[in-house]
């Protein structure tokens, strides 16, 4: 559709980061391009409308960007995934592995109440164990997780083969 156009024409590719070998989706192009920002938030925020989601969950940190507009163009709460020793209060944590060694996500106990619906946010979907990871954490929380939308889809990385039965809905797959 128009916003994956969008999208391709506002990603670089920046080669060997965070490390040899790894191509990179750099969407710092999209961020600082308003009309093509709106463009790709628009069309998250009509994703989650039609969802009728009561809550956006932001992953972080890239996820933040994108969580944060959305949820204030459709009225709906926010809530930030975030790294571990972090968030303030009392917290669930979630621990999960990386290629090397391991990553652990956060989330305010109190952040969503049972029954809300929550939709996850993020920029990539790569191998999708950070999108478990949260996942796992609303979950928790009694929330009605509904779904996962991400700008981007690594499909060569199999990322939805981590993230189960969670609907994902990404603008672009490569
Ligand atoms: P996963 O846990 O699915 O392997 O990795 C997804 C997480 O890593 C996301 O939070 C995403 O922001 C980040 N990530 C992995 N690869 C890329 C990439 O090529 N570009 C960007 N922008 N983020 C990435």
């Amino acid at each position: 559709g128009a916003a994956a156009e969008v999208l391709a024409a506002h990603v670089r590719d920046v080669q060997d980061f965070p490390k040899p070998g790894v191509v990179f989706k750099d969407i710092t192009p999209l961020l600082s391009t308003p009309a093509a920002f709106g463009v790709v938030i628009g069309a998250l925020a009509d994703l989650a409308r039609d969802l009728s989601v009561t809550t956006i969950a932001g992953i972080e940190a890239r996820g933040f960007l994108l969580a944060a507009p959305v949820a204030d163009r459709i009225g709906a709460g926010l809530v930030p995934v975030r790294k571990a020793g972090k968030l303030p209060g009392a917290t669930r944590r979630e621990t999960y592995d990386l290629e090397y060694g391991t990553a652990t996500l956060e989330i305010h106990q109190d952040a969503v109440a049972a029954g809300e619906r929550v939709l996850l946010v993020d920029d990539v979907l790569a191998t999708g164990g950070t999108a478990a990871a949260a996942h796992n954490l609303l979950r928790g929380c009694g929330a009605d997780v509904v779904g996962l939308a991400v700008l981007m889809e690594l499909s060569f990385l199999a990322g939805r083969d981590r993230t189960g039965a969670l609907p994902v809905t990404s603008i672009m797959t490569l």
